[in-house]
């Protein structure tokens, strides 16, 4: 038997996983999934970026659903559209092989009426933004009112861009009775508070230590002063002609601009912030993800949860306000057991930043020195 199968999962979707070449369950999925599928309960799940969190309640998920009736049964919330689009189509994969399960992505930034025609036509799970969900279940355009599941991932995300009253509310339209599923990579006291409220007597699980998610990343950085800062970055993708990477930036302007001047310098590069129309916003995504594009200049916001296979290095182009951010920013690569490099440029004042993020990550980082013209003709 395969150790899907040994979790409880069904035929159809092992099948399904098989299809997608993953060979055993990860920790949190191998720790999650049995307790989801045998027991009703709430559940508390911590667990570093990269570490499939998306399938641990996947899968469950769409075997728990009754795929017969058109009813909607289970809500994921999630921070941002990128995200729900990407957990959709994750849904749509695992359930190749239930044809009658229906998934929708409800977001905002997108028509409102051709979303409410896809929910008319039935959808057994919805992933939404809690804004967009917010918005179209106070207008009584969705039912949630006999949903039996609920999902908050990336909680502490969630959190984090101050959705609490949105999620609240949306909640108040669910019924008493459904379970919630809570996944996290950290535990701050607002998700601890979320918790609390929401939840009875959940079941916990904590996979691995806090910061096991950087494991495979190593850090760097590079001493450049302000005004030299972009040649920095020309000089580390110059010298690293294969890179795959995310390059991020603090503001939706320099996010723009950087783009704008790497293309411009003939480097295969785009730009993804709040700034940008969702359509504007999925064909960068799709590009980065077929790999037209080399590099994908960032905000924090936009690039939250991004999944996207095999990216080689992360690039800080400016540090993040808060540290903790540093931990989401690395752990876009190094992810699925690959290994991965971060990289930070900072001026001569802002290295004693780097001290404080080497104590939260608790891993250390390399001094590096920008590589020269020659260095990279060689
Ligand atoms: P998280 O939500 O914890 O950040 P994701 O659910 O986005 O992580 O998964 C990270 C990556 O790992 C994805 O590319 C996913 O396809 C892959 N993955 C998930 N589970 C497995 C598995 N059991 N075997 C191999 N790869 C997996
Ligand atoms: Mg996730």
């Amino acid at each position: 038997m395969n150790k899907f199968e040994q979790l409880g999962l069904n035929a159809e979707i092992v099948n399904a996983i098989n299809d997608m070449g993953f060979e055993s369950p990860s920790g949190v999925q191998e720790q999650a999934i049995p307790i989801l599928l045998e027991k009703e309960t709430d559940l508390v799940a911590l667990a570093q970026t990269g570490t499939g969190k998306t399938a641990a309640f996947g899968f469950p998920l769409i075997q728990k659903i009754n795929a017969v009736s058109k009813k909607t049964q289970g809500l994921i919330l999630s921070p941002t559209r990128e995200l729900c689009l990407q957990i959709t189509n994750e849904l749509k994969n695992y359930s190749k092989y239930i044809p009658q399960l229906n998934t929708v992505a409800i977001y905002g930034g997108s028509s409102i009426t051709d979303q409410e025609r896809q929910i008319k036509r039935g959808a057994q799970i919805i992933v939404a933004t809690p804004g967009r969900m917010k918005d179209m279940v106070g207008r009584g355009m969705i039912d949630i009112s006999e949903i039996s599941y609920c999902v908050l991932d990336e909680a502490d995300e969630m959190l984090n861009m101050g959705f609490f009253e949105d999620i609240t509310a949306i909640l108040s339209h669910t019924p008493q009775e459904k379970k919630t599923w809570l996944f996290s990579a950290t535990m701050p006291k607002e998700v601890a508070v979320i918790a609390k409220k929401f939840m009875k007597n959940p079941e916990e699980i904590t996979v691995g230590s806090k910061n096991e998610g950087t494991k495979n990343v190593s850090h760097e950085y590079y001493v450049s002063p302000g005004r030299d800062r972009y040649q920095a970055l020309k000089r580390l993708a110059d010298a690293n002609p294969d890179i795959f990477s995310v390059i991020f930036c603090r503001t939706k302007r320099d996010t723009q601009k950087v783009a704008e001047k790497l293309i411009e310098d003939g480097y295969s590069a785009g730009a993804i912030h709040g700034d940008l129309s969702q359509n504007q916003r999925d064909l960068v995504m799709k590009s980065f993800r077929a790999r037209q594009i080399q590099m994908l200049v960032a905000t924090d916001v936009a690039a939250r949860g991004i999944d996207v296979d095999d990216i080689t290095h992360v690039i800080n182009y400016q540090l993040p306000d808060e540290i903790e951010t540093y931990t989401h920013r690395s752990g876009r690569t190094g992810r699925a057991g690959k290994s991965g490099v971060s990289m930070v440029i900072v001026s001569k004042s802002e290295v004693r930043k780097i001290k404080s993020i080497e104590r939260i990550i608790k891993q250390s980082f390399e001094q590096k020195d920008i590589p020269s013209g020659e260095e990279i003709c060689q």
